[in-house]
């Protein structure tokens, strides 16, 4: 028993902040290896959760029945070829353990992109789709909005197929499905045409993007026709002697023009990432410097920049990140008669946080070292998405998160980690007050109230929802602690 605990199979979590000992991890090569690999778990009575590239902090995962990693699920589950350019509508299909970045190599040869993806290049698209993750523009729905078809191995090894074609109505309980239904072994998605994207990273000062009286200056940057992808970034004390300094302003639309060649490389990104983590040692350990060391990290952020790329290329604009822990919400932007969108509580949510980091600073604390982020999008059908809205609704949303650096293996130890938690205990109700859902995949867990407030907001929406997965899967196989902390415990 000894020797099984001590040298029996582990799992970590990309920030290595969560791990597992799972009896089995299991990585499967083939949807019939998932299926027998379900089946036998079933057998010997235990559970089974999917692990995709750990990119998550909520657990997700953990379980210690067994963990089933999809990396080598890169391809179709169906067998089907990755590219369908046969019929009226090209169809991508992919397996669920293929990453971002892979993804665009499927899709980019053959002429083919989509209107929104997630940054980083190495996160796998089961997880990302499973937790419904989201990148940014405006008029965009989250990623999992995109698909319009998947296969997943079932609790008793059958494949069940959904799809917007054959099953309409499931499709939106499947999205969004937090690892819970079964295994995702095939995720098909309808393609765009690749365009080239115009994207400029400029700074402004604080002010000129947002005013804190007055939403209609943040309205008018995010609204603008010449805007349709935004992201802001802030890093507190960016600017010697000052809180609020320069904002990253980070923008890019669509356009006829060609590649000008300049597409941010791998290699520097690395280097860049690798390189910042050495002063943010000092920056966690002694959240004291981070005042006068954030103008010098500042630095590093290329924040600075102007090219023409194709539209993939200026998604995933980092592929790299150093480590990090990261809490977000989804903030809804209500729009009434005349498309008119009011952003009070988008603009609330931003200043709120900046004031909190100014007040945080007078008692000498320093919660976030890295920095405040918000992309905007439209909104989501799936029922668990946390930017979810009926069809045909104007709402929109703000996702915003506040990201500290996060060393790994001394997360406990550091100071800057635990200033963060004590910071998102007061920041977390704040957001929630203004109607903010938490992002499923992210450090959301330890905040006061968080999953009763879960509870209320998506209220009828959980329980429709739980109770169309029990139908999959009435025995909770694909079932974990994190599921009873989402739904009020076992007994529910
Ligand atoms: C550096 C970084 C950047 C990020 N960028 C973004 C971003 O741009 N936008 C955004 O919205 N989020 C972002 N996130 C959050 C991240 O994308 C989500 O947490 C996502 O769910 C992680 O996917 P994963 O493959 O790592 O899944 P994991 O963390 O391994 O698993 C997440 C959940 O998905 C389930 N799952 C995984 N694969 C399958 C499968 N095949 N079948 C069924 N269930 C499955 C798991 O059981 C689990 O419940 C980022 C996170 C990091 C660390």
């Amino acid at each position: 028993m000894l020797a099984m605990s001590i040298f029996g199979p582990r799992w970590h979590n990309w920030a290595h902040t969560l791990d597992a000992k799972p009896d089995v991890l299991a990585r499967p090569r083939t949807e019939e290896d998932v299926q027998d690999i379900v089946r036998k778990a079933v057998a010997d009575g235990r559970r089974v959760r999917a692990g995709g590239t750990g990119h998550s902090w909520s657990a997700g995962v953990p379980t210690d029945g067994v963990i089933m990693l999809t990396e080598h699920l890169t391809r179709p589950g169906s067998g089907k070829p990755f590219v369908d350019t046969g019929g009226a509508t090209p169809v991508v299909r992919v397996g669920p353990g293929l990453n971002q970045g892979q993804l665009q190599h499927v899709t980019q040869p053959h002429g083919l992109a989509f209107p929104t993806l997630g940054v980083v290049y190495d996160i796998s698209l089961g997880g990302f789709i499973a937790n419904g993750c989201h990148g940014t523009g405006w008029e965009q729905p989250t990623v999992s909005d995109l698909v319009t078809g998947m296969r997943v191995v079932l609790a008793d090894g059958s494949v069940r197929e959904f799809s917007q074609e054959a099953t309409p109505d499931e499709m939106d309980f499947a999205r969004v499905n937090l690892g819970s239904i079964g295994i995702i072994t095939e995720l098909q998605f309808e393609p765009v045409p690749l365009c080239n994207a115009h994207a400029v990273d400029e700074t402004k000062p604080m002010e000129a993007l947002l005013s804190r009286k007055d939403p209609t200056v943040l309205r008018d940057q995010i609204t603008s026709s010449e805007n349709p992808y935004v992201e802001l970034f802030w890093f507190p004390f960016n600017t010697k002697g000052s809180l609020e300094g320069e904002v990253w302003f980070k923008h890019y639309r669509p356009t006829d023009e060609p590649c000008d060649g300049r597409i941010p490389t791998r290699v520097w990104d690395r280097i860049q990432s690798e390189l910042g983590q050495i002063p943010y040692y000092e920056v966690t350990l002694n959240p004291k410097s981070t005042p006068s060391l954030m103008p010098l990290l500042w630095d590093l952020v290329p924040t600075r920049d102007e090219y023409i790329a194709p539209i993939t290329d200026v998604f995933h604009y980092q592929h790299y990140t150093f480590p990090v822990t990261d809490i977000s919400f989804a903030i809804p932007i209500s729009v009434g008669e005349g498309g008119v969108a009011d952003f009070s509580e988008a603009n609330e949510a931003w200043w709120s946080f900046v004031d909190a980091i100014g007040k945080a600073a007078e008692r000498d604390e320093y919660p976030i070292n890295v920095c405040l982020h918000a992309r905007f999008i439209r909104n989501s059908q799936a029922l668990l998405s946390p930017s979810h809205a009926p069809a045909g609704s104007p709402t929109h949303y703000c996702y915003i998160e506040g990201l500290t650096f996060q060393p790994r293996h001394l997360e406990t130890l550091s100071p800057g980690v635990r200033q963060f938690h004590d910071f998102f205990a007061q920041m977390g109700p704040r957001w929630m007050e203004l109607g903010g859902v938490p992002h499923w995949g992210k450090d959301f867990s330890a905040i006061p109230s968080v999953f009763e407030h879960i509870r209320g907001i998506y209220g009828e929406r959980l329980r429709r929802w739980l109770a169309w997965r029990d139908g999959l899967d009435p025995d909770r196989v694909f079932w974990n602690a994190f599921m009873d902390q989402i739904f009020g415990g076992p007994g529910l």
